[in-house]
C-alpha cells in the first residue's frame, strides 16, 4: 500500500483504487489524533472505552484531511459475524454521530455517492471493494471468525445479487492486519478452516509447540479467488498490524490495551 501524508495525518491508499478518482479510501494509522494513553492518538473505535468526544473530533480530523463531510459517515456495527447492510441515505452518521441502529454489521454496501462506509480494525483483516462499472463501494471487517464465516466472498455475492456487479469488474483489498508471522493459534482457530475447499497447504504453519501459525491473507485471498475475482484485480498491503504497533493499534501486540483503525471508502458526492 501507498502511505500518505496530509494535514500530518498519516494513512494508507491501494494504488490500484487510488486510479478512481471517482472514490476516496483510507486505512488510517495510530498518529496525529487527540486521545490519550494506549488510545493514542487517532482512535477511531466508539466502543473501546475512550472518551467518546475524543473519537469524534477523530473522525473530523480524518474527514477534514481526506475533504469528506463527516455527517456523511456511516460506521457498522461490528460482531465478528458476516451480516452486509445496503447503505442509503438514511443512515448517514450512524455509529459514530448518532447510533448505528442494527445489530451486528460486518460488511457494508452502497452505491451512493456522498456516504462514508467504515469499519474499524486492529489486527481483523480489511477488505475494501469497488466495482468501477456499476460505481459500487464495499468493506468489510474479517477477522478470524469473519474469515471462517467467509464474509470476503458473501461481499461479492451481494455485489452481484443486489446491484447487478459482474465479477470480472470487481477490484478488492486486503489491508494492514495481523500477518501469518504474528497470528499464532490453537488448534480450533485451524479447525475453521480445514473444510474450505480452495484451500492448498500453504495457509498454515504447524510448529512444533502444537500450535498454528495462520495466514489470514491468503484464506481471503484464496476465497476472493474462488468467488471469481481476477487476481490482478486482488491486492494485497503486506502489512502487519502486530510488526508495526508504532504505526497501527494491534490486539495482540497490546494485550488488548489499544484504540483501533479505520477503514474507510467513499463514491464522491455529486
Ligand atoms: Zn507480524
Amino acid at each position: 500500500m501507498k502511505e500518505n501524508y496530509k494535514n500530518e495525518v498519516r494513512y494508507y491508499t491501494f494504488p490500484a483504487f487510488d486510479e478512481y478518482p471517482e472514490i476516496v479510501h483510507a486505512f488510517t494509522s495510530r498518529e496525529c489524533g487527540v486521545s490519550t494513553g494506549y488510545y493514542s492518538s487517532l482512535n477511531m473505535g466508539i466502543h473501546t472505552g475512550d472518551d467518546l468526544e475524543n473519537v469524534k473530533t477523530n473522525y473530523r480530523i480524518l474527514c477534514k484531511t481526506l475533504d469528506l463531510n463527516p455527517d456523511n459517515i456511516v460506521l457498522a456495527n461490528l460482531e465478528h459475524g458476516n451480516n452486509i447492510r445496503n447503505v442509503t441515505k438514511e443512515d448517514a452518521g450512524a455509529g459514530v454521530f448518532r447510533d448505528f441502529p442494527y445489530e451486528g454489521t460486518d460488511g457494508l454496501l452502497t452505491d451512493e455517492p456522498g456516504l462514508i462506509l467504515t469499519a474499524t480494525f486492529a489486527d481483523c483483516v480489511p477488505i475494501f471493494y469497488y466495482d468501477p462499472v456499476r460505481k459500487v463501494v464495499g468493506i468489510a471487517h474479517s477477522g478470524w471468525k469473519g474469515t471462517a464465516q467467509e464474509i470476503g466472498s458473501k461481499m461479492v455475492e451481494r455485489m452481484q445479487s443486489d446491484y447487478g456487479c459482474k465479477v470480472e469488474n470487481i477490484i478488492a483489498g486486503i489491508g494492514p492486519s495481523i500477518g501469518m508471522c504474528c497470528f499464532e493459534t490453537d488448534a480450533d482457530v485451524f479447525t475453521e478452516f480445514v473444510e474450505f475447499p480452495y484451500l492448498d497447504d500453504a495457509w498454515f504453519y504447524k510448529k512444533d509447540n502444537g500450535k498454528f501459525d495462520i495466514d489470514l491473507w491468503r484464506i481471503n485471498l484464496e476465497m476472493l479467488l474462488y468467488a471469481g475475482i481476477p487476481e490482478d484485480n486482488i491486492h494485497i498491503s503486506g502489512l502487519c498490524t502486530c510488526c508495526n504497533s508504532d504505526i497501527f493499534f494491534s490486539h495482540r501486540a497490546s494485550g488488548g490495551k489499544r484504540g483501533t483503525m479505520a477503514g474507510i471508502i467513499s463514491l464522491k458526492g455529486e
